[in-house]
């Protein structure tokens, strides 16, 4: 993502000015991310603003990295950077994007928009392989698909090029308008259009024509197997149907609609633009099925280990790198590169990169070595080439755990946040809790990496788990919500802030702070509206005041109190009973202390059922995994936890043979059960014990036979075409969590919460 022009064009392409500093030529990388620079000196900083981060509040960190070049549109103080140049516009990504547009212009090879509901980045990429094997291609990285993420493929281009491909995706109405115009695609490509997301569109006809707006210009355009042409079109373009590639659908590895579908797509244009022969049917064979997923899975001595499959090259290699660093806190990183031959200038490029993360250690592997096994408490990226072997680095890292396995999708975590984030006035900050091992998805990774997406404020039960975020490298403040009396030091040495919910609990605090000689420390009161758990009630209030106002050693940084039925929305009564005792109390505790504070009153379901009552902040928990009672907004939400076994062994039984402990099961006639090595030591209850409830193989459910055992259960497989080492779903898309939850006659809270920490955690991300 480069610029590289005169000066004097590009102030003219952008409509920009210079208001510091002085430069003839831009020769410059793209960055917009403080924290993805590398060669400093070598790039350009675009001050973007996005709904939760501005960039031009990072100015100071790029230019501690090198930058010396900045592209802004807000008054900033330039003279504090008196070594930049500052170039000011009316609208950063607006300017950056007309640059795009009139880069692209000067590309002399067609370009190949995609856009539809599915399937853009699959199909880009499969595209981008088969064509590949005649042309030379460009395509847009990863999913670069957005307002920012076309700018940016645009200006990777290389100028000499057979084909480029371009990613397009619009969220919301009249957004195609300013993409189109900066791609003006030469051939257009439509995967599919889908209705089941809630979209911001007036109508599904709105959204469809929007989209087919992409193609106006078009020469030719190409249509996915499902995707209705309206009669009107009337420009040359051909749906593309499985029926028309048998022969070379049937090289292809994968039976379901979606990967077949995708590949008739790839296929069929790819053989528009004559590509065939033998090397094509090969390639077919291998196209692979998750081209871009970064997998994270725990390994060996107590370290991550991010698997990193995408195509080896700087930009995606950049990427990872940053990855890394938000997962990594102030663990060691440590990267493995796999190389399948020696390339002595892609292994420079990779190095440069490599040092401005400043990883411990890093190290090139060929076919046969053996990577060295000195990391502990260590984030290890693996990168290869695919015909690098990275099978063998990967079992190499992996802890080899037992084969019961939860899945966590981080990429669908960060998409709820956005729908609550979507539901909060401006100025409300988001505060997630992450108790119990964070829901049971993982306090290693999990507050990291929300850290990193913006989320200002944490919330735990216990000191301890504290103490562990900021032992794992959490900055953001922290709230303490049962902070005990033992625990009070360790608030103060590790910066964590306690509710304060009775006076006896206070006046300790308190001497503590006075015995580490500190004054204005951060507390929050937490108020018992009603739900008559831990809390101050009214009438304790003055007296809590008095004692606050007299004290140096606290001042109050919150109040919060808790919703009992937040999720009841036919009968409200309680709830704003609560959230109006909560509006006077904060009144009266702002009038005796004078000063503001944090107050929220919210929880997950309460930002969706009571949004007027957000006050400053809320806490978002059970609504990060996706769950929610709302009838539309749980529709919004994407599932974030899969828990999956395979299938240990098969057995046969003849009339009469007995399963398990208690002889529970007696068979009536033969059968087929499996063993799947899950019991109540990981969480799967034993009250699901004899059918009462089961996992699912494929589309069939399989009931329990026989009591849970504490590693194990049987299921019955009768007439299941099952092998050994086959995939089991205990929770996933058969089977819901919320459906495992009934099954139990518990909540998904419970069931997150109770899942061992046995059970290795691995996380996936788009
Ligand atoms: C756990 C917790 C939350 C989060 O609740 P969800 O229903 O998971 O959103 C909010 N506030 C308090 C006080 C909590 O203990």
């Amino acid at each position: 993502m480069k610029i590289n022009c005169e000066i004097s064009t590009f102030l003219d392409v952008i409509a920009g000015k210079i208001i510091q500093g002085d430069l003839t030529q831009v020769d410059h990388t793209v960055v917009y991310d403080s924290r993805k620079i590398y060669q400093g000196s070598k790039s350009i900083f675009i001050a973007l603003k996005s709904n939760h981060r501005d960039g031009h509040q990072f100015i100071g960190e790029a230019y501690d990295k090198g930058i010396r070049l900045f592209l802004i549109d807000q008054t900033t103080d330039v003279q504090a950077y008196e070594e930049a140049v500052f170039i000011h516009v009316a609208d950063v990504l607006k300017a950056l994007q007309s640059y795009a547009k009139y880069y692209r212009k000067q590309l002399n090879y067609p370009l190949i928009a995609i856009t539809g509901s599915y399937g853009k980045t699959m199909v880009k990429e499969w595209l981008y392989e088969l064509l590949s094997i005649k042309y030379k291609v460009q395509r847009s990285p990863k999913s670069y698909n957005s307002q920012l993420g076309v700018a940016l493929s645009l200006l990777n281009f290389d100028p000499q090029a057979d084909f480029g491909l371009v990613e397009v995706g619009i969220s919301e109405a009249g957004e195609m308008e300013s993409l189109a115009e900066m791609v003006q695609p030469e051939y257009g490509i439509f995967t599919s259009f889908g209705t089941a997301h809630r979209t911001n569109f007036k109508s599904e006809k709105e959204h469809f024509a929007e989209k087919m707006s992409l193609f106006k210009g078009c020469q030719f355009t190409f249509f996915g197997p499902g995707v209705e042409v309206p009669k009107t079109f009337s420009a040359p373009h051909q749906k593309m149907q499985p029926s028309a590639f048998q022969k070379e659908l049937s090289f292809f590895p994968y039976t379901d609609a979606v990967h077949v579908f995708n590949a008739t797509i790839a296929i069929g244009v790819a053989s528009y633009f004559k590509v065939k022969g033998p090397s094509f049917f090969d390639r077919i064979k291998h196209l692979p099925s998750l081209a871009m997923r970064l997998e994270t899975f725990e390994g060996k001595n107590q370290s991550l280990v991010i698997h990193d499959a995408y195509h080896l090259d700087t930009e995606a290699f950049v990427q990872s790198l940053a990855f890394q660093v938000s997962i990594a806190g102030s663990r060691d990183r440590i990267v493995v590169i796999g190389m399948h031959e020696h390339n002595s200038a892609l292994e420079e490029q990779l190095t440069q990169a490599l040092q401005s993360f400043q990883p411990i250690r890093y190290e090139f592997l060929y076919p046969n070595e053996q990577p060295s096994l000195t990391f502990d408490h260590s984030v290890v990226l693996l990168k290869g080439t695919r015909k690098a072997g990275m099978e063998r680095l990967i079992n190499f890292y992996r802890l080899k755990k037992h084969q019961t396995y939860i899945e966590i999708d981080l990429s669908a975590i960060k998409h709820n946040i956005e729908k609550y984030r979507a539901e909060l006035n401006p100025g409300t900050k988001m505060m997630a809790m992450v108790k119990a091992d964070a829901y049971g998805s993982g306090q290693d990774a999990i507050p990291l990496f929300l850290e990193n997406l913006g989320i200002p404020y944490f919330g735990v039960a216990y000191a301890d788990e504290g103490i562990a975020l900021r032992k794992l490298g959490v900055k953001a403040p922290i709230l303490v919500m049962n902070a005990e009396e033992d625990g009070f030091s360790d608030c103060i040495q590790y910066a964590l802030e306690p509710a304060i919910y009775a006076k006896y609990q206070l006046d300790q605090f308190i001497k503590e702070l006075i015995f580490s000689g500190k004054t204005h420390f951060p507390i929050h009161l937490k108020l018992d509206t009603g739900m008559h758990r831990l809390g101050f009630e009214q009438a304790d209030l003055p007296e809590v005041l008095a004692l606050i106002k007299s004290q140096p050693e606290v001042y109050v940084k919150g109040v919060y109190s808790h919703l009992a039925e937040s999720d009841n929305r036919r009968d409200r009564r309680f709830s704003e009973l609560q959230i109006n005792r909560f509006q006077s109390a904060t009144k009266f505790i702002y009038e005796t202390l004078g000063y503001a504070f944090d107050r929220h009153i919210l929880n997950s379901e309460g930002i969706i059922n009571y949004g007027f009552a957000q006050f400053d902040m809320v806490r978002i928990g059970i609504g990060m995994y996706g769950l929610s009672n709302h009838p539309a907004f749980k529709n919004d939400l994407k599932a974030v936890f899969k828990w999956k076994s395979s299938i240990s062994q098969i057995k046969k039984l003849k009339k009469g043979d007995s399963v398990g402990y208690n002889r529970s099961f007696i068979a009536s006639e033969t059968k087929t059960i499996a063993i799947v090595p899950v019991g109540y030591a990981d969480g799967f209850k034993r009250s699901l014990s004899q059918g009462k409830g089961g996992v699912y193989w494929k589309q069939h459910f399989c009931p329990t036979l026989g009591n849970v055992c504490m590693d194990m259960i049987m299921i019955d497989v009768s007439g299941l075409p099952v092998n050994e080492g086959d995939e089991i779903e205990i929770i996933g898309g058969h089977q819901s969590l919320l459906d495992f939850a009934n099954q139990t006659e518990t909540i998904p809270y419970e069931v997150l919460t109770s899942i061992s920490k046995r059970v290795h955690r691995v996380y996936l991300q788009d």
